[in-house]
């Protein structure tokens, strides 16, 4: 039955389950249900069909919401999936991992008057889900074959999403990696728990099958230098993310048994995926019965506390130098590892390592923080309150500090390609070009790192800048 829209008055907002935090801490399993056809429903149905959507304007994407929200709610799934897909290269993947409450959810209308926001995220993984089970989802086809190639370095969300728009438009699409598998930071640093990795590779089949090629395990700079690769192919576009970990300088940080985090992650993912992992077997890279002190207030370091429960750790803590309500991660993943057991020591920093005769951590000696005045940027300055150190017991530490662009032109070799002040490739924001005629650049190497959403826009607008390029090229070289 058709539901009427406006129903955020009669029913409350509902997210769908969540499984019981004792069975999630036993698995790697994503942690909420999908909803039941007629709870999404539903649940649709509470949209208040705004005439400006802010739910629109703050979706990276400008997802067309309220269209699909509407079609659900009248039970028109395949359309509400069409109209997603159209602005979405991956809704089933945004809808799952976008930090809702600071984008669309968060500026919902109804959320600003108190009625809780339309589930938007859980939606449009329902009906992308759906979509996928009933088939309506099928690799692209272009309308006719062109005969120039683009090479894209970067096999992450920003590459997949050029590449499909560039594949669409017929144009011969080669994407390059250095891993292994497709997907970036979708497959080797977002935990299976957040975003189930059969996914993404999902989404790598159907790729494929729309006949974009794959390279894997080629680094450019290493293997292919960028100059070659720009003589092979007539448009080249750099999607390679920001991998550069930031690091803490406190004595004793180089005792064995601490690690950054995506060390981390990408065993623990390359666990789960199957790979004969020698520092997960050996407990190098395990939290098995280890006390595990995470350091960092990032969703990295979410996924990082998250993981160690789930390995099986005697303890799991988290430090950070803030408080709650300044942390830069979701709040919702917050909630859902203290649901899990972690516990937070807030306005704490690492002060030492101490290490044991074999050079192995063995706690963690932090400092209590004082928030002080507001600094330039607003937020209080963080100050060590002398004489408050304390220790923590620690097998394993874990630093989720954030991450940086490595010098690409010198691991690219291409000492042409410029950069900005924060090592992000620079690029001309209308078109995405590079200082290197024919190289487009996007997603968090641009950026600076970001999220899965932006670096989806970012790959789109490049395969726009590339095509246009492209299309210009052409007509000069006829013109001649
Ligand atoms: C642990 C973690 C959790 C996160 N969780 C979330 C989340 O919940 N929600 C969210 O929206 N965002 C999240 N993010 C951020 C998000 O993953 C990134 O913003 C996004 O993946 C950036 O996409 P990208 O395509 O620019 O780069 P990436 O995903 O990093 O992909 C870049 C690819 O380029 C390849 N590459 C690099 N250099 C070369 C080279 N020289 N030659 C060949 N290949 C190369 C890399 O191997 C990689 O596969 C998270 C990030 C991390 C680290
Ligand atoms: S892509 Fe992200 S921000 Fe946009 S509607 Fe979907 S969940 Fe919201």
């Amino acid at each position: 039955m058709a539901e009427k829209l406006l129903k955020f008055v009669s029913v409350s907002r509902a997210m769908p389950d969540k499984r019981p935090a004792a069975e999630r801490r036993a698995d790697f399993g994503e942690i909420y249900a999908g909803f039941a056809a007629r709870f999404a429903q539903v649940q649709a149905s509470r949209c208040s069909q705004c005439g400006v959507p802010f739910c629109q304007v703050h979706c990276p994407l400008n997802n067309n919401i309220p269209d699909w929200l509407k079609l659900t709610a009248e039970g028109r799934l395949e359309e509400a999936y069409e109209i997603s897909a159209a602005t979405n290269t991956f809704p089933e993947i945004c809808g799952r991992i976008c930090p809702q409450d600071r984008l669309c959810e968060g500026n919902c209308v109804i959320e600003q008057s108190g009625h809780g926001t339309v589930t938007i995220g859980a939606i449009e993984k329902h009906v992308t889900d759906t979509a996928f089970e009933m088939g309506w989802v099928q690799p692209v086809k272009p309308i006719r074959e062109l005969g120039q190639s683009i090479g894209i370095i970067g096999a992450g969300p920003a590459g997949l999403s050029a590449g499909e728009a560039l594949r669409r438009k017929g144009y011969q699409v080669t994407i390059y990696d250095r891993h292994d598998r497709v997907g970036g930071l979708l497959i080797y640093g977002i935990p299976n728990f957040k975003l189930d990795k059969q996914v993404v590779v999902r989404r790598e089949k159907l790729l494929r099958e729309g006949g974009i090629k794959f390279e894997l395990n080629i680094e450019i700079g290493r293997d292919i230098s960028l100059d070659d690769l720009r003589q092979r192919h007539d448009a080249v576009l750099i999607a390679t993310g920001v991998y550069k970990a930031r690091d803490l300088a406190a004595p004793g940080s180089g005792a064995k048994g601490i690690v950054p985090a995506l060390q981390y992650l990408t065993a623990a993912n390359r666990d789960g995926l199957g790979d004969n992992v020698a520092e997960i077997a050996s407990g190098e890279l395990s939290a098995r019965d280890k006390n595990v002190v995470v350091i960092g207030g990032g969703d990295t370091a979410m996924d990082c506390v998250r993981t160690a429960i789930r390995q099986g750790a005697r303890s799991v803590k988290c430090l950070y130098r803030r408080d709650r309500a300044n942390m830069p991660g979701s709040q919702r993943e917050v909630a859902n590892a203290e649901e899990e057991g972690v516990e937070f020591i807030w306005q704490s920093a690492p002060a030492a390592f101490l290490d044991d005769e074999a050079g192995k951590v063995k706690a963690v000696r932090a400092e209590r923080i004082h928030l002080g005045m507001p600094d330039g940027t607003g937020r209080q300055t963080p100050r060590v309150i002398e004489g408050s150190a304390f220790d923590l017991p620690a097998d394993l530490v874990v630093k989720a500090l954030g991450f940086e662009p490595e010098d690409l032109p010198q691991r690219l070799k291409a000492p042409a390609l410029s950069i900005t002040k924060a090592n992000t490739v620079r690029v001309n924001w209308r078109n995405l070009t590079t200082t290197i005629p024919g190289v487009f650049a996007a997603g968090d190497i641009v950026r600076g790192a970001s999220l899965v959403v932006w670096a989806i826009r970012d790959g789109r607008d490049a395969a726009a800048g590339i095509d246009t390029y492209l299309q210009e090229s052409s007509r000069k070289a006829a013109a001649e």
